[in-house]
């Protein structure tokens, strides 16, 4: 025997929750090395004596063979004397002071345990809860770390003698799974009548899901109480069953998501390619985008107007049991949040019968605790082919598709955002639509789940709550905090009061600056060098008061520059007029000099009447800001177009309008520029008069809606690429950021990626977090971060700013 050695090993990384410690127990073991492995508040911490090759071969095997759910950032090993260990022992978790680590996310059942939740011989068979050191309930259920059975909400369940043995056994796949349970001592579910929600509940096994089953198959609505909270549910191909529930929910036109057992059969409905089939079956299974094929029989009223639909798999044992393959179950479950209208996802029990009585029909209830709201993330895979725009050669680029989030939750939240420098412990509390906020420590952006459209006293509340929680959780008490510019939004003014009250230094950012920053830190983009960012988006407070959305900006992570943007035109109503395009469309036509013309559909809308009024608010500018938001210049086109006069959610507009764009129509309307003399930083205009009125003669003369989409599509896709090769000459500069809302517009960033590719500019485009508003706290973090790096002066800048924001 050679001589002995001992090594003192500490990871970070996700390393709790994953199976990572009977990894280490095992590897020890085959090794035949004794020692200790441990979970601290700061990763796992190791030691072991053995001869030198094997402990080689050992920290060896921790990088290479570490399970599938954790993921190391640093591991370091320290050699010392041997410590005169005699076995390999898992020691008691030791909370370290201050020290913080990630938490992994909400994982779907894995392959073995649905083994086992369908095998009849199995102790767990048919059980709602099952779950191992590979799966499960992760996020939703950790009330504090170090992550243990008593800081999560399976606390209040005592383990039966056999779990508490599989719990022991070093050797077993649910050693230290926190949340292990059994029909004999864990949660149970049990269905409860609207109405009658006090009478004893039937726990009889496998009573409540038959229950479900039969009520759904019969086109009923249930609140089912799922990982994150509940969803509304119903058979999605039952057209009358949706419009109900449609009815009761008070939601319009937005579609809803579909939950399918299996790839297989959303084939039938969907096309699927590999990536969308990976990401589908992926252990985060977020709801994927799909294009819809035309003859499935889900009914249209899960997505009206729209050619895609979005799907995902159960995640849960108890969603595999509900949507179990029979004759008569239906291939697909609508599967959307529970609550009402805007209001966020309910969680609690109490608070589901409260809130959710008149949109169900029953609740299939459970007994385990949701500690954090988590909505479902919704993802769709951008691919990139050959692509040809104004009948160019079509692009050579290729690149495996990529991930694009559209909500970056459930399943994904709260692994971290590697940041390509270090931050101080800062909050940045994001935009007031699509909320998420963000925490940083060190290298890690802890983007929160999502917390939704801060528009009431319920959203705020959760919003309160998570900041709360997250600061717990990570052990971040924020040196300072980052805002957005706008005056009114409630996140705003969370992050003025909070500064006063604690007295932290704050620092406000521009909206769209944010946006570029946030694309540009999920890259890893220290900022040395500024990128030319394309910010195309629906609404964000400007530097000078108004609505910017139609932004170019040469900016690193300090400042930015705003090279160009879109023209000018008024918004009568400001964000009323969201709610109508056609408004919108009139405001511009007066903008541009141009006639109101009966024969346009905008038009037409309005009578003599309102047309007079309209007219009134605009020459007098009765609350009437102005806006160079790109999202409206596609509202009003949709409007001119004649898709679409009003809408019932964000965007439907312009969703609708790409829809219809005609791939193959090459043609393009025409966009210009011109030297903006008026503005202080010569800022470049887009002009928007040579495309509306080549838009509009198309109109008059009948060419069909498909071919005009697509030439506004191509047109400001040619926008985009020229104006990037003038500040290429400029600036000198190569690399080019997409950011905002507007470029969930997959067809108008398919194009222009081709157009900027082909030639020669490096893009970056989102994959990590959203291109909308729930990416733009990472933004937010990296800008306040580089400023506090800069300058220690942020408190006293901070103090000015604050000034300023009492007058607006
Ligand atoms: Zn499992
Ligand atoms: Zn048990």
């Amino acid at each position: 025997m050679g001589e002995l050695h001992g090594v003192r090993i500490h990871i970070t990384g996700v390393v709790q929750g994953v199976g990572f410690r009977p990894f280490v127990y095992g590897l020890a073991k085959k090794l035949e090395l004794n020692g200790w492995v441990r979970n601290t508040s700061a990763g796992v911490d190791i030691e072991v004596d053995g001869e030198q090759d094997i402990l080689d071969a050992f920290v060896k095997s921790l990088r290479d063979e570490a399970p599938p759910l954790s993921r190391i950032d640093e591991l370091t090993a320290s050699f010392q004397a041997p410590n005169g260990f005699r076995s390999f022992d898992i020691v008691h978790s030791e909370a370290v002071e201050g020290a913080f680590q990630p938490i992994s996310p909400d994982v779907s059942i894995c392959p073995d345990c649905l083994h086992e939740l369908y095998d009849p011989s199995d102790r767990r068979y048919r059980y709602p809860f099952i779950n191992c050191t590979n799966c499960g309930p992760r996020f939703t259920i950790i009330k504090d770390i170090p992550y243990d059975r008593p800081k999560t909400t399976m606390a209040p369940f005592a383990m039966c003698p056999d779990c508490e043995k599989e719990y022991t056994d070093p050797l077993d796949r649910r050693f230290h799974a926190q949340p292990v349970a059994c029909p004999v001592c864990g949660p149970k579910i049990w269905i409860e009548y609207v109405g009658a929600q006090h009478a004893v509940p039937n726990l009889e096994e496998d009573y409540a899901v038959q229950k479900t089953r039969e009520m759904l198959m019969d086109g009923q609505i249930l609140a089912i109480k799922g990982l994150g909270g509940f969803h509304l549910a119903c058979d999605a191909t039952n057209s009358a069953a949706v419009t109900e529930l449609r009815d009761r929910k008070l939601r319009v036109d937005k579609p809803f998501a579909l939950m399918m057992l299996d790839v297989e059969t959303v084939e039938k409905h969907c096309h699927v390619d590999e990536a969308e089939r990976e990401l589908l079956e992926s252990s985060a299974r977020p709801i994927v985008l799909l294009n819809r094929k035309p003859d499935s029989p889900i009914a249209k009223e899960c997505a009206p107007g729209q050619d895609t639909l979005g799907v995902m798999l159960p995640y849960t044992p108890l969603h595999y049991l509900l949507l179990e393959k029979s004759e008569e179950f239906p291939d697909a479950l609508v599967m959307t949040s529970g609550n009402l209208s805007e209001e966020p996802i309910a969680t609690d029990n109490e608070e589901a019968r409260e809130r959710l009585a008149s949109l169900a029909d029953a609740f299939l209830m459970h007994n385990r605790d949701i500690h954090v709201r988590c909505d479902d993330s919704v993802v769709r895979i951008m691919k990139n082919g050959p692509l040809t725009v104004g009948h160019k050669t079509p692009s050579t680029i290729h690149r495996p598709p990529w991930v694009y989030p559209i909500r970056r939750s459930r399943g994904y939240s709260p692994f971290p955002v590697k940041l390509p420098f270090e931050a101080p412990p800062l909050l940045a509390v994001g935009p007031e639509l699509k909320n998420t906020f963000c925490i940083t420590n060190k290298n890690y952006a802890f983007l929160s789940h999502h917390i939704g459209d801060m528009e009431n006293y319920e959203t705020l509340q959760s919003f309160e709550q998570g900041i709360e929680h997250f600061e717990k959780l990570f052990r971040v008490q924020p040196e300072a905090i980052a805002y957005d510019l706008h005056p009114n939004y409630l996140a705003t003014r969370y992050a003025l009061q909070r500064a006063e009250q604690d007295d932290l230094p704050t620092t406000g950012i521009q909206h769209h600056h944010a946006h570029i920053a946030a694309c540009m830190a999920e890259h890893g983009l220290d900022g040395s060098q500024p990128v030319i960012g394309l910010a195309f988006d629906g609404t964000g407070y400007g530097e000078d008061g108004e609505i910017w959305g139609g932004e170019v900006l040469v900016a690193d992570y300090k400042s930015y520059e705003r090279a160009f943007h879109l023209e000018y035109f008024p918004l009568p109503g400001g964000d009323a007029a969201i709610k109508k395009p056609a408004r919108t469309a009139l405001a511009l036509l007066w903008s541009l000099g141009l006639d109101w013309d009966d024969s346009l559909a905008p038009v037409a809308e309005f009578c003599a009447e309102d047309r007079t009024t309209l007219r009134t608010q605009l020459e007098k500018k009765i609350n009437t800001p102005m806006t160079s938001s790109m999202g409206r210049l596609f509202d009003a086109a949709a409007a001119l177009a004649e898709v679409r006069q009003s809408v019932n959610y964000e965007a439907q507009a312009a969703i609708e309008y790409e829809v219809l764009a005609d791939p193959d129509e090459y043609g393009m309307y025409p966009f210009k520029w011109e030297q903006d003399e008026a503005c202080p930083e010569r800022s470049r205009r887009i002009q928007i008069r040579s495309a509306v009125d080549a838009l509009i003669a198309d109109v008059l003369a009948s060419v069909p809606a498909p071919v005009i989409s697509a030439k506004f599509h191509n047109g400001l896709a040619q926008l985009a690429l020229e104006i990037c090769q003038n500040l290429r000459v400029v600036n000198n500069i190569n690399e080019v950021a997409l950011s905002g809302g507007v470029w969930q517009n997959i067809t108008l960033l398919r194009r222009t990626l081709s157009l900027l590719q082909d030639d020669g500019f490096v893009v970056y485009i989102h994959h990590q977090v959203p291109t909308n508003d729930g990416g733009l706290s990472l933004g937010q973090a990296a800008i306040a971060a580089s400023r506090l790096r800069d300058s220690k002066g942020l408190r006293e800048a901070s103090l000015e700013r604050n000034k300023g924001n009492k007058d607006l």
